[in-house]
């Protein structure tokens, strides 16, 4: 692989100092994270930033907690740490379900939950587990901190609305009791990409869906949701024929295009299977099965 050209590099000793360093750089500087993303991108010379803010030294962007009714992950939360949190297993299994096929070990020791949602990839698996669960981030800038669903956080591809001097700092998924979920991806061998994942959120109660949400990656899904899904869901009881139908309503709301990865109609049916076994694994946990 070819190496990245000549940068700048500067180490920020905290939140404000590398919104800082942001605001005196403009747009030549790019924060590092994990930098698995990011340094594949400018070897390739598709990012070539005058500048790297590392935002490694920032334990106030480190740890996983919980704030009232909702888990905080901080930004440069790596994914082994999201794979070994007890907090969050407790809560949703759809995390380690998630990571435990997100690449490797060695991308999973470095890459962050920040730099997974802010590289925007659209086939990345976090960014359809936040949409499920309908999480949300923390943006900080010189003016201050402001929060946002993650269901209106993508842009598009590669794009998100985290402005040019401003940091994400946290990202927020509100605590369900009696929740289950689960998360199922399919890939061309370990490690790889999806060629499709889904991910859900299911509580079930008095024999109805009483709440839920879908996320899809790597097939086109808008904002990595299928909201008519789950809109078809609420209040109906989570029978087969139900799930299987509102698994179809997701695979309609898909846009995939074909890629070395598969054709089109391969990946409608694998939104259409994934959605609809992640439903059928998220209602039975919700029973308490
Ligand atoms: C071989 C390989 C396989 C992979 N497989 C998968 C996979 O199967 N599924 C999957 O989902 N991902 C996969 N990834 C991506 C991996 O999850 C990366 O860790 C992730 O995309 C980027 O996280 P990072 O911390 O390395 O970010 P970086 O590379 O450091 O940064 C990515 C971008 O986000 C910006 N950024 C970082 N942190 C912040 C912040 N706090 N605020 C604002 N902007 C920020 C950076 O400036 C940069 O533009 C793979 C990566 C590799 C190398």
């Amino acid at each position: 692989m070819q190496t990245p050209a000549p940068v700048e590099y500067a180490r920020a000793t905290s939140v404000g100092d590398a919104i800082a360093l942001l605001e005196k750089h403009g747009d030549e500087a790019r924060l590092l994270a994990g930098g698995h993303s990011l340094l594949p991108m400018m070897k390739l010379r598709l990012a070539r930033p005058e500048i790297l803010i590392d935002l490694n030294d920032l334990d106030e962007l480190r740890g996983i907690r919980i704030e009232g009714d909702e888990i905080v992950v901080g930004a440069m939360v790596t994914h082994a740490e999201i794979l070994d949190s007890p907090v969050l297993a407790e809560h949703y299994s759809i995390f380690r379900e998630a990571e435990k096929v997100i690449a490797d070990p060695i991308v999973r020791n470095k890459g962050t939950i920040g730099g997974s949602m802010c590289q925007a990839d659209p086939s990345e698996d976090l960014s359809a587990v936040g949409s499920a669960l309908k999480g949300s981030v923390i943006i900080q800038g010189s003016g201050g901190k402001r929060s946002l669903a993650l269901r209106e956080f993508h842009e598009g591809p590669y794009e998100t609305k985290v402005g040019d001097a401003e940091i994400l700092t946290e990202v927020r998924f509100p605590i369900r009791p009696g929740a289950g979920s689960a998360y199922e991806k399919v890939e061309r061998r370990v490690g790889d990409w999806p060629v499709a994942s889904a991910g859900a959120f299911v509580v079930v109660a008095g024999g109805v869906v009483k709440d839920c949400g879908i996320g899809l990656t790597a097939v086109g899904a808008e904002h990595f949701c299928a909201p008519d899904a789950e809109a078809f869901l609420i209040g109906k009881a989570p029978t087969e024929e139900n799930l299987s139908a509102a698994a179809k309503l997701a695979a309609d709301a898909c846009t995939p295009y074909a890629d070395q990865r598969g054709p089109v109609d391969y990946k409608l049916h694998l939104a259409h299977e994934l959605t609809l076994r992640v439903l059928r694994r998220a209602v039975a946990s919700s029973q308490g099965a």
